[in-house]
């Protein structure tokens, strides 16, 4: 059995990263790829655009026709996107073009139909002085064909959507999603859909949990409840080893009634640490049986929550091919002082609020039990407190690392110049 093991988060974290597989490959359609990883890179199977072609409604000239402003041209043609210009434009003459048509032959420039005035018969006025090149997208400029237009490990946003599309791929090859179980133990604990016991602690952690599975596109299957007792427990961790990774929680710390970590050995896990330095969270083990890893996430719900966050969460990025693995950190003024004393990181709870100076204040959203579930329905992100600190003063600037949902601002109207 692996002794107490004392690791920063850091360590842990990349222990945890070291044992993590890439997930294998798949194909699915470009409307259900969003959020995937592209597990081989694609290339242009066409020039983008196809010719050069016009950026504005307006009209195809000569610029050499158009020295000076005030030049009066002969309209010959009309040019809308798909057509083929059937005539080249000689001196004195243009082309009435749309946005995205094909240049004529002769033309090297394109005057915006709001730079001109029409005039009677098929003659304009071009309104202002006109450069070789001006409103012409070029042949290619995008993407030539055969150029690689997204390369391998890139996660698809909706701008790699349209990408993929314009490329013309319907299907694409990307990282599988992990599978993932969900399983809580304890003889305490109330099923959502049991009889309602004033005696009993509701079954949450499961249902936070798979909701953390779920916002990072991953549908988990839920085992339910093993109560504290080794047989019944081993036989719904087995069931959970049968996935990729297992996430359990509660049991796993040294209580009498905590038998996960020995029930999992005894199945021929091998845990690679059980205890890391940080406040919520301290009993949290990996272990990993072939290429599959299971959690043994501590029962107090935030902990449970956290460790998700700093462990679980990069884990299954890492599986899905992901290179941005983690949460990102904002710097944030703390509205008030926060005690701590040195020894374990400590994950404190926090609401931003942007300030006047455009700056992000962090306050706690006040007591931070770990029992505390309503701190974390509550929580912007999560203010990082070092090891090694000895408190932090109001006023003094921290790291926030982001939950869901704060990716996003306050505000009624985009503002151009934020303060
Ligand atoms: P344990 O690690 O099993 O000693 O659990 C620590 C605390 O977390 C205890 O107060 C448990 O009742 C609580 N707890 C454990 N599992 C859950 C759960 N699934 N939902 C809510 N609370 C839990
Ligand atoms: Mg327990």
């Amino acid at each position: 059995m692996i002794g107490k093991t004392n690791l920063s988060v850091g360590e842990a974290q990349a222990r945890v990263l070291r044992h993590v597989p890439l997930g294998g490959v798949e194909e699915v359609p470009l409307e259900c790829s969003l959020g995937r990883v592209l597990a081989g890179e694609v290339r242009a199977n066409r020039d983008l655009p196809p010719r050069d072609v016009s950026a504005m409604d307006g009209f195809a000239v000569r610029s050499a026709d158009l020295a000076g402003a005030g030049a009066v041209l002969t309209v010959i043609e009309d040019i809308r996107a798909g057509d083929r210009p059937q005539r080249s434009v000689a001196g004195g003459q243009c082309a009435r073009i749309m946005t995205g048509a094909p240049v004529p032959s002769g033309a090297d420039a394109v005057v915006r139909v709001e730079d001109t005035r029409a005039l009677s018969g098929d003659r304009v006025e071009i309104l202002v002085p006109v450069k070789a090149g001006d409103d012409i997208r070029l042949r290619g400029e995008t993407l030539r064909n055969g150029d690689v237009a997204l390369a391998a490990g890139t996660e698809i946003t909706p701008g790699a959507v349209g990408v993929l599309a314009a490329v013309k791929r319907a299907r694409v090859l990307v990282r599988r999603r992990p599978r993932v179980a969900v399983l809580s133990s304890g003889d305490e604990l109330e099923a959502l859909d049991a009889p309602f016991d004033p005696e009993r602690i509701p079954e949450s952690n499961g249902h936070a949990l798979m909701a953390q599975v779920r916002a990072l596109g991953i549908e988990p299957a839920y085992l339910g409840i093993a109560r504290d007792e080794p047989e019944e427990l081993a036989a719904y961790l087995r069931r959970g080893l049968e996935h990729d990774v297992l996430l359990v929680s509660g049991g796993s710390s040294v209580g009498t009634h905590d038998h996960v970590r020995p029930a999992l050995e005894a199945l021929g896990v091998t845990l690679h640490f059980w205890c890391v330095e940080m406040k919520p969270g301290h009993p949290v083990a990996l272990g990993t049986r072939d290429e599959r890893l299971v959690f043994a996430l501590p029962g107090n719900p935030v902990s449970s929550m956290v460790c998700f966050e700093q462990f679980v969460l990069p884990a299954l990025r890492a599986f899905m091919g992901h290179s941005r693995l983690f949460r990102r950190d904002v710097t944030a003024t703390l509205a008030h002082a926060v005690k701590h004393k040195p020894g374990r990181t400590e994950f404190v709870r926090v609401t931003l609020r942007r300030g006047a100076d455009g700056g992000l204040t962090a306050s706690s959203t006040g007591m931070q039990s770990s029992g505390n579930l309503c701190s974390m329905a509550q929580a912007d992100g999560l203010l990082i407190v070092p090891a090694d600190c000895d408190g932090l003063a109001a006023g003094a600037a921290a790291r926030v690392q982001l939950l869901d949902g704060a990716g996003f601002e306050v505000a009624s109207v985009f503002a151009e110049n934020a303060p």
